[in-house]
């Protein structure tokens, strides 16, 4: 990825200071936004952040309250879904049972009134692109959860939108499952240079895929950054513990003054005793939990909880024993107080 040179490159959707209200929700409340052509954007967020209304918003399908959409240059704000060069890819894929595979795929050709042959032509390609090739003339309810996500995603790809939404397309999707089809969205993406913008709760889908992720809380953008300055860099507290569970540490309980700082589990080594030291802190330690490639400790420290998380387990720990934890200074990050 090469940072973009935002001047000369005409934005895909800008956002300028879009609000949407619900009565008196804030589902968006002014955000600013600009993502770039080509761009794989996610939008990272809890439950109830906003992240489905900015992008339905970005579709169509909601008003802003305030603010201006453009889209490739254009007001859009007031223009329906069918006139916006977008598609969306729902959660719950919004097939149509009763047609085949083929037909579904080739739906917004078939509205267009593109003849039927090209019609079966081109999503035979769709259906090859997605790894479905053959399976044309089942219903949607003869493939499984993978295979229908994938229907889902030719069909909006079909009429090749210069934009494309997803709203946690992989949300029903075992794990396993969902890894592959990360791998693919993302492949898929950079082959045919669609800008994608991908909504998710789900920080290491966001981080392991886009370009740059932003970050919703209370509707508003808190951080937005490339993956590895977003989990490097939190800036707030809400960022550090949302994106990689980081640890928010009192600076006064590291003697070093008010301010706070986020501390990664994976950054702290853990020792059994009590070591006073530099860059440590001496704790209890509550309990283990065994996750195959990695090993989580939960420790108490005065009032605070703290994770840690190593790569090997470490030997001759004992819930309930009293522990040390250890980093390196350079691993404490500075957090910013928001208002
Ligand atoms: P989730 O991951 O649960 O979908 P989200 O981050 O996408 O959450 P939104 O769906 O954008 O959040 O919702 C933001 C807020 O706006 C929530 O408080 C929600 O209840 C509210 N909201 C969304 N749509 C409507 C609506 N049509 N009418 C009233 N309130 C709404």
């Amino acid at each position: 990825y090469k940072e973009p040179e935002t001047q000369s490159v005409q934005a895909a959707v800008e956002l300028r200071g879009v609000s949407c209200y619900f009565g008196p929700v804030k589902a968006v409340d002014g955000v600013d936004l600009e993502i770039l052509p080509g761009e794989f954007f996610s939008m990272l967020g809890p439950s109830g952040s906003g992240k489905t209304t900015c992008l339905r918003l970005i579709g169509g399908f909601e008003q802003p309250t305030a603010g201006q959409i453009v889209l490739f240059g254009q007001d859009a704000s007031k223009l329906p879904p069918y006139a916006r060069d977008v598609n969306t890819v729902f959660q719950d894929y919004a097939l149509f049972p009763h047609m085949n595979v083929r037909d579904n795929v080739a739906y917004a050709l078939m509205v267009r009134g593109v003849p039927k042959p090209e019609r079966h032509r081109r999503a035979e390609e769709m259906l090859e692109l997605v790894k479905l090739s053959g399976l044309g003339d089942r219903r949607p309810g003869q493939l499984s959860g993978g295979q229908r996500q994938r229907v889902a995603l030719a069909r909006a790809l079909i009429n090749r939108p210069r934009l494309l939404l997803l709203d946690e397309p992989l949300g029903a999707l075992d794990l396993k499952l969902r890894e592959e089809m990360q791998i693919e969205l993302k492949a898929l993406q950079r082959q045919l240079g669609i800008t994608f913008i991908y909504v998710t709760h789900d920080q290491g889908e966001a981080l392991s895929m886009s370009d740059r992720v932003a970050v919703f809380n209370h509707g508003k953008i808190e951080q937005l950054d490339n993956p590895k300055t977003l989990y490097e860099y939190p800036k707030t507290e809400f960022v550090a513990r949302f994106v990689g569970s980081a640890n928010v540490l009192e600076g006064r309980l590291l003697g070093l003054g008010t301010g706070k700082y986020a501390l990664r589990p994976e950054r702290i080594a853990i020792q059994a005793g009590s070591h006073n030291g530099p860059n440590s802190l001496c704790g209890t330690l509550l309990d283990i939990h065994y996750l195959g490639a990695q090993t989580r400790y939960e420790v108490q420290v005065g009032n605070e909880r703290l994770t840690v998380l190593t790569s090997s387990e470490e030997q001759g720990l004992q819930v309930g024993g009293a522990v040390t934890l250890r980093w390196e200074h350079s691993a404490l990050r500075p957090l910013q107080e928001v208002s």
